[in-house]
């Protein structure tokens, strides 16, 4: 059974020393009290709730998983248990507002407990992940007194949020879809169609559930401009707060899938069910914009926390299992042969995971506190930027973070070799568990064309040339380095690289209207790489300030191993993105 250590010691040193969250957080509004002793002490708790409660449920949870009968989802043998002392402890609504009874507490703060909920148990943590966004759209366009209603119930954990968009004809093209809202007399919607896919649709740990849909009104434009939103609750809550009526909305089935067992994924009927309107008519997508934006970084967290899991219990493997001997002679000539640690490809394999997930981590951190800017920040111009950064990464960490999640589990499996295939071992779940995140929350290839076809060119280019300031500034402290150089070198050779791509892709799009798809994916990876080699040179940075300390000097080979062998990546990747679209779109329809 495989296991699993918070990884305390670098979301410390990431937080702390590199970024120095707690001076940033404490001094935004609303956020006084995150201290770095605050901080750490929720992680610390987290850490405790993960390794005893959510891990030892991981791989049972897959065994038995969900199961449904007339209706009724029942989650697998210890999920209730959990997630009502999860619930209690407040974690569903860490950063809720204190007004409907949350914590308070930073994103910045949210995305390591995130991480460690995923790689303790990437099923359980979904069902508090919908209701987070649930949470959040909700408390931008809801109005009061539909924040008075559900909001104190799904930050306490008792009701479950979910988000309705797919149906059977509209995935990535919602703009296709055909649910229906027909407006009562009395200012609520009866709303009617089938949503397929919906995770956390019914279970059995929660009392209630909110589910937010996507429907069309009568006369509403054709395409995604014609989308509304509506609250539909399962049971509908009397004017106290008790369960009332039974609404028109139940499950229809529950999928048969890969991975994520534990997870339910549930076909939603809706018969006229009752619904309110959130936020403005046919401005539904936009709004549902909120929570998507939230669950996209966290799907790019589920992808780094997959990954954690799988290089701790690789790790651990290669340590103690013993096969042929060291090219350049027994380590351990006592015994029959060698671990398995001292052989170049296992080392390797176990490093490239290291160096991408401690970088994601950073990423991820960074990106979190200009969430928390972007949120609250007093000055509107510093929320611009904030929110800027936000919005240029979100695509970048749920893709890439996700791709990486796919290649470092299936990498890690490998270490394991055959054992790695056989159940027991737990490697094999996080290969089929981190797949759908490469999927769902719109698929990869979805965030890529939102990278190069939006991000890009939002705002002339504005969000693009103020990461390049961003950079620049934090460079300012590594000027005259001479033993950064190493880690700053080789950055600015891949950021310069990054440059001109960009320029070559914006130009040649205009060209050939294929150029876009077809450089997409791989111009979003080089631009991920790029920015994982900044957050190294800040990491860099700070451990080579620590003036030695295993833990510092480790960073530092890490990065090196990072800086020699996975940057270069970005030249293979600037050609494929240069070949254009030709190559890919010249073969006939026939032909294939
Ligand atoms: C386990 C699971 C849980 C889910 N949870 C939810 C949920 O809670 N709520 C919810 O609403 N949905 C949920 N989904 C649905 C999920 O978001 C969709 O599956 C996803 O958005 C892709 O849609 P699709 O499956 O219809 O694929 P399609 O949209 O049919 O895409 C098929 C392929 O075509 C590609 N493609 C599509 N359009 C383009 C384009 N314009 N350019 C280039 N390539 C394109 C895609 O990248 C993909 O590779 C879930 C799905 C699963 C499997």
């Amino acid at each position: 059974m495989p296991t699993y250590n918070a990884p305390l010691r670098d979301m410390r040193f990431v937080a702390h020393e590199v970024f120095a969250v707690a001076d940033t957080l404490t001094a935004l509004p609303g956020y006084e009290d995150a201290s770095a002793d605050l901080i750490d002490a929720v992680l610390e708790e987290c850490g405790k709730i993960c390794e005893g409660v959510l891990m030892p449920i991981n791989q049972s949870g897959d065994e038995e998983g969900c199961q449904f009968n007339n209706g009724e989802v029942t989650t697998p043998k210890g999920f209730k248990e959990a997630y009502k002392q999860f619930a209690e402890g407040g974690w569903c609504g860490l950063t809720a507002s204190p007004e409907y009874g949350g914590q308070g507490l930073p994103e910045t703060l949210q995305y390591m407990v995130d991480e460690m909920v995923g790689s303790a148990n990437l099923s359980f943590g979904l069902y508090p992940g919908l209701t987070q966004g649930t949470i959040i759209c909700l408390t931008v366009h809801g109005t009061d007194d539909q924040k008075d209603t559900y909001l104190p119930k799904l930050i306490s954990g008792e009701w479950q949020g979910t988000m309705c968009l797919t149906e059977p004809h509209a995935g990535s093209d919602l703009g296709l879809l055909l649910a229906k809202a027909q407006p009562n007399d009395d200012g609520t919607y009866a709303i009617t169609g089938t949503k397929i896919f919906i995770s956390a649709g019914e279970h059995d740990m929660t009392d209630n559930f909110v589910h937010l849909v996507l429907a069309r009104l009568p006369g509403a434009p054709k395409g995604s401009r014609g989308i509304s939103m509506f609250l539909v609750p399962k049971f509908l809550p009397n004017d106290d707060g008790t369960l009332g009526e039974r609404n028109a909305v139940g499950a229809g089935s529950i999928e048969h899938k890969m991975g994520m067992k534990a997870s339910v994924t549930c076909a939603m009927n809706f018969d006229g069910a009752k619904g309110w309107l959130i936020g403005s008519e046919h401005k539904g997508l936009a709004g549902m914009f909120t929570m998507m934006n939230k669950e996209r970084l966290f799907v790019g967290t589920q992808g780094i926390s997959q990954a954690e899991t799988a290089y701790q219990n690789a790790t651990a493997y290669a340590k103690d299992r013993i096969q042929g001997r060291a090219a350049d002679g027994a380590k351990q000539p006592e015994k029959a042969a060698d671990p398995i640690l001292v052989h170049p490809d296992i080392r390797n394999k176990l490093l490239f995971s290291r160096s991408i997930i401690e970088a994601e981590r950073a990423l991820s951190i960074w990106t979190q506190i200009n969430v928390d800017k972007a949120h609250v920040h007093t000055d509107e111009s510093a929320r611009e930027r904030a929110g800027d950064m936000e919005a240029l990464m979100t695509p970048i960490i749920k893709s890439a973070c996700t791709d990486f999640g796919s290649e470092i589990t299936n990498a890690c499996l490998q270490v394991l070799g055959g054992h790695g295939y056989i159940s027991e071992w737990g490697m094999e779940q996080l290969v089929r568990d981190v797949r759908i995140t490469q999927i769902y929350e719109g698929t990869n290839t979805i965030q890529a064309l939102d990278l190069v076809g939006r991000k890009l060119a939002l705002h002339d280019g504005r969000l693009f040339n103020g990461l390049m300031d961003e950079i620049d500034q934090s460079l300012e402290s590594t000027d005259g380095r001479n033993d950064l150089s190493e880690f700053v070198v080789p950055f600015k050779g891949a950021l310069d690289r990054l440059k001109a791509t960009t320029e070559w892709l914006k130009a040649h799009a205009k060209e050939d209207p294929n150029a876009l798809g077809a450089a997409a994916n791989d111009y979003l990876r080089m631009f991920a790489l790029t920015v994982f080699a900044w957050m190294w040179v800040r990491m860099a940075e700070k451990a080579l300030d620590a003036g030695g300390g295993e833990f510092y000097q480790t960073k530092l080979q890490v990065g090196r191993y990072f800086m020699t062998r996975v940057l270069p990546g970005v030249v293979s990747l600037d050609a494929l993105v240069r070949s254009g679209a030709a190559p890919i779109m010249s073969l006939s329809e026939e032909a294939f």
